[in-house]
């Protein structure tokens, strides 16, 4: 990442800018320091370009796109089954390194931009520090530090507890004051155990007393919430960006809910929906590929069935809460490190946006436009614009046309430096 970018052009039989443009054919973009100085009809390009600028051509089949953005990572979790409880009894150095290994991960995924959504201790600034020296690859790091939790709440072994809105300030205060880009806050229990993912755990008053510190330093904020009632407070509070989003009520249920789903438009709340970590979409994705090998056991077949009929009632609420919210609020996020969610994967979580009502296109550009700007980078990336930094992947294969596309890269490029 220190070093100085050349001038490139790169050529590929197909673009897709990310604003909403068709998918334009025969394109090329022409990188300078590091930024798209132009892009549009290849020979054009090929000529404005000096003649000693280095070219790559990608071919025919290749397409050129915004590189993408997770909005929900957990760097320092292997994402390998492992509960809790054991990932969490590692020692922070082995977190780091495992952090280096997923950051490698998606980056050779085409993802060129991510949110650290949370770790232990430093663990989290000094990936980003690590990354920012150019010692590790890896996407570009908005880091949120520790995910601030009640005392005992979902996450609290990263270490940064607060109950009451004077402590929930200072914790602001003190993640700001290390480096944060953002503010993470647990607003329900979750997979930790002993917490509750089924209520709040936090008020409206404290949620509110994060959101205005937050805001006070310019700082984002983004809230886990998987009760419904953990929804109703976030929106509320006026939290930024609420996270899982599942309507889950006491009952263990999801419970869609079309009056918070208004206010939830109304309000204009980012909504990450984390689709292929609730679907246990790696698994589903493993079992359907041993049927259609025949290699599947009885066993594994039922065990598919469940899964997929478990999934079809999440897709069913995510539906009906589009219906209300619209696309233009909704970002993918992979919550990667986590249960079994190894990194590598967004694009699972795009064919699951694909599955409830996106064109591939629109899926597509939630991951790079629509989350550029529910994390505040719509200025310099998000879409191939001239000015904007040169974060490009390259597909074999249009995904607007055909999503599962976005799981063949050709090429990825950070700040105009090819990294795959
Ligand atoms: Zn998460």
């Amino acid at each position: 990442m220190n070093k100085v970018a050349e001038d490139l052009v790169v050529r590929a039989g197909y673009l897709v800018d990310g604003t909403g443009r068709a998918t334009q054919s025969n394109s090329a973009v022409w990188i300078q320091s590091g930024r798209i100085r132009a892009l549009g009809d290849a020979p054009r390009i090929e000529q404005d370009a000096a003649p000693t600028t280095r070219r790559i051509d990608l071919g025919d089949d290749a397409c050129l796109a915004p590189g993408l953005i997770d909005g929900h990572t957990h760097l320092s979790l292997a994402g390998d089954g492992r509960p809790y409880t054991e990932m969490f009894s590692e020692s922070d150095e082995m977190m780091v390194l495992t952090g280096a290994l997923n950051l490698r991960l998606h980056l050779h995924a085409g993802i060129t931009t991510i949110r650290e959504h949370g770790a232990r201790n430093r663990v989290g600034f000094t990936l980003k520090d690590g990354l920012g020296r150019g010692y590790i690859p890896g996407p570009r790091m908005l880091v949120s530090g520790r995910p601030i939790t009640c005392t005992g709440g979902h996450f609290h072994m990263c270490n940064e507890t607060a109950d009451g809105e004077q402590e929930i300030r200072a914790s602001v205060r003190r993640l700001v004051h290390e480096g944060a880009d953002y503010i993470k806050i647990m607003a329900s229990g979750g997979g930790t155990a002993g917490t509750d993912p089924t209520r709040a755990s936090y008020s409206v008053a404290e949620l509110h007393a994060a959101v205005h510190e937050a805001h006070h330093f310019h700082r984002l904020t983004a809230a886990h919430c998987r009760a419904k009632e953990s929804m109703v407070h976030a929106v509320e509070a006026g939290i930024d960006l609420m996270e899982h989003a599942e309507f889950l009520e006491p009952d263990g249920d999801l419970h869609f809910d079309p009056d918070l789903a208004q206010k939830m438009a109304e309000s204009g709340i980012w909504i990450s929906p984390t689709l292929q970590a609730w679907c246990r979409w790696p698994q589903v994705v493993e079992l359907r590929r041993r049927r259609d090998t025949a290699e599947a056991t009885p066993a594994d077949l039922a065990e598919l069935q469940s899964l997929e009929t478990r999934a079809g009632g999440r897709l069913d609420v995510m539906r009906r809460m589009l219906d209300i919210v619209g696309k233009e609020r909704i970002v993918p996020g992979t919550d990667s490190g986590v249960n079994d969610l190894a990194f590598g994967h967004l694009d699972y979580d795009l064919e699951l946006l694909v599955e409830v009502g996106f064109t591939p296109a629109e899926a597509l550009e939630s991951a790079t436009r629509v989350s550029a700007e529910a994390v505040g980078l719509q200025a310099e990336i998000g879409t191939l614009e001239v000015g904007r930094i040169a974060d490009l992947v390259a597909f074999a294969g249009d995904p607007t046309k055909d999503i599962s596309n976005l799981s063949n890269l050709v090429a990825v490029f950070q700040s105009g430096q090819r990294v795959l």
